[in-house]
């Protein structure tokens, strides 16, 4: 597609702007202490369970994995809910600092981010964005699962409340499976960042989901986009 000036930045949150892996840690600690009662076994044996089994193709069953192995899968939903509802401990990458410290005040800028609505607004309050970023939307507000990326609905909400068109804006994320199939269905330009601390990192994009353009770190984003020089 043609890249025209952009004149609002849109960002994703997860191995954007911090580092999913430090929420996913942050986690598993927290429901290993409480597992570790549960099961006599020490917290962080658990812990060390839980992260083998996140580095595995199992990753999204984790609870799951490690339960089945003790033979208590009636914790799984238990331990689900407490890694959702714990208080993260994680902090904005340097460069997401440095980013939001330095765009220019009358740049329009949003977060739209997938996930379990008391997840991801638990990152938001962790990462202090309310005070940083005007337009936060949590995709699973706006009609569950069925709203995440590759669904458009979140993008276009953030337009909206920001009073943009969407070919105006631009979308900046990690994850080729869903983010930039997301800004193409909502009409907008779209930028993989890349970066060797992301779980997506050595994902490639299908044809169709390709973005427009490619970055290594947050403060090289393209002169199409709305940025003052830095420095
Ligand atoms: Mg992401």
């Amino acid at each position: 597609m043609t890249v025209a000036r952009s004149a609002a930045l849109l960002l994703d949150l997860d191995d954007t702007l911090f580092v999913e892996r430090d929420y996913v840690r942050s986690g598993y600690s927290s429901v290993s202490s409480w597992l570790g009662e549960q099961l006599g076994v020490p917290p962080r044996v658990l812990m060390a369970s839980l992260t083998e089994i996140f580095d595995s193709p199992t990753r999204g069953r984790a609870f799951d994995t490690l339960l089945a192995e003790y033979g208590r899968k009636d914790l799984v939903d238990e331990s689900v809910r407490r890694y959702r509802h714990h208080k993260p401990d994680i902090e904005l990458t340097p460069e997401a600092e440095e980013l939001l410290a330095t765009l220019p005040s009358g740049l329009p800028r949003g977060i739209v981010t997938d996930g379990p609505t008391v997840m991801q607004a638990g990152k938001v309050e962790a990462l202090g964005l309310h005070q940083r970023v005007p337009v936060i939307v949590l995709t699973d507000r706006l009609g569950g699962r069925d709203a995440w990326k590759p669904s458009p609905v979140g993008l276009l909400d953030a337009a909206r409340r920001l009073g943009v068109v969407a070919d105006q804006c631009v979308y900046v994320g990690d994850n080729p499976h869903k983010d930039f199939h997301a800004a193409r269905a909502a009409g907008m330009a779209s930028i993989r960042y890349r970066a060797g601390f992301q779980v997506h990192r050595d994902c490639e994009a299908e044809s169709s989901y390709q973005p427009d353009t490619e970055i290594t770190s947050l403060l090289d984003l393209p002169a199409w986009v709305d940025l003052p020089p830095t420095g």
